[in-house]
């Protein structure tokens, strides 16, 4: 177990996205970071992150909450909903604007993709070639130039960004290759990477761990912290493997219902479904039904696995049947 000077509270966060169900991936994502929390002494944060607008499901940041609650896992401070945080963002957003440290861009997607280079090999995407930076003198000539409301862009300059995983080790990326990326939206909607930066700084999240499609966001959010001068509050970080299907891709419905809310209203045991992902977070010897409280103590980071989870059909039928193994 880590051990934290008593001076020194550590605190984390659990921060479901309302705009789909919680499924057995992000539920093994958030045992996990439970399981350190409990076991280390930190305060837990329940942070619903409902900014992402048209795909926020309404009831669905109840439901997540209602998935938690049935897994037996719980927290000590929240539900804060950062659709309620808006001006904290604002302040921050027009703060780097002061700064010159963003710029608008009045760049629909397509032309941002037409512009850009070749997709990124890994995730398809398009890296931003930077067409709108030093364009506008301030958001006002950018509006009236261009008939648009301006997104607003983080500047990124050419730098390699590292940090070490509390699990992945030695991490590093050329920010080069990330582009500059938006960080509120036409609507003025924040960008998800500026609203968890703000709010993990303001919160005092001192551990953050969450499943490893995130760590280039990771790479994003490093920059942010120092741009808003907050360098010393960059989180220890945990990016944990993710759980996938059987032919290598996230989980999706070919790959079986692997949503929480499938087996509760099915009316099978928590208990069971804690058990087959206590066995995906490398426990040992765990029976076929065990609580969230009688896990507390048996996680230790350097016995889960490296390589992905599969969840196949068989968990599937297994659990609905009223058996984990
Ligand atoms: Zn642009």
């Amino acid at each position: 177990m880590v051990q934290t000077p008593s001076h020194i509270s550590r605190a984390t966060r659990l921060a479901p996205s309302p705009t789909g169900a919680l499924h057995l991936g992000n539920a093994r994502s958030f045992l996990i970071n439970w399981l350190l929390a409990r076991q280390n002494g930190w305060s837990i944060m329940l942070r619903i992150e409902d900014l992402d607008g048209p795909r926020v499901k309404s009831s669905a940041d109840r439901q997540a909450i209602d998935d938690l609650r049935w897994l037996g896992l719980d927290w000590d401070h929240g539900p804060i909903y950062q659709s309620q945080r808006l001006p904290l963002y604002a302040i921050a957003i027009d703060r780097m604007i002061a700064e010159e440290k963003a710029y608008p861009c009045v760049c629909s997607r397509r032309e941002a993709q037409l512009a850009a280079s070749a997709p990124h090999a890994e995730d398809g995407s398009h890296r931003y070639p930077g067409t709108c930076r030093g364009r506008f003198a301030s958001i006002e000539s950018a509006r009236k130039a261009s008939g648009r409301e301006p997104a607003i862009r983080f500047l990124v300059s050419d730098e390699v960004i590292r940090f070490t995983d509390g699990f992945a080790g030695a991490m590093q990326f050329d920010a080069s290759d990330l582009g500059d990326f938006v960080i509120a939206k036409g609507d003025k909607t924040p960008a998800y990477q500026l609203a968890v930066v703000v709010d993990d700084t303001e919160m005092e999240i001192t551990d953050v761990v969450r499943g490893n499609d995130l760590i280039e966001s990771t790479f994003r959010q490093i920059l942010l912290y120092r741009a808003l001068g907050r360098e010393a509050s960059i989180p220890n970080y945990v990016h944990v493997p993710l759980v996938l299907g059987p032919d290598g891709h996230r989980l999706a419905k070919r790959h079986g219902d692997s949503r929480l809310s499938h087996y509760r209203a099915r009316g099978v045991d928590s208990g069971n479904v804690l058990a087959l992902l206590a066995r995906w977070c490398g426990i040992a010897d765990v029976p076929d039904r065990v609580d969230a409280a009688q896990l507390v103590g048996r996680f230790r980071l350097s016995q889960l696995p490296h390589v992905p989870i599969t969840f196949t059909k068989e968990n599937e039928a297994l659990l609905l049947a009223g058996n984990a193994q």
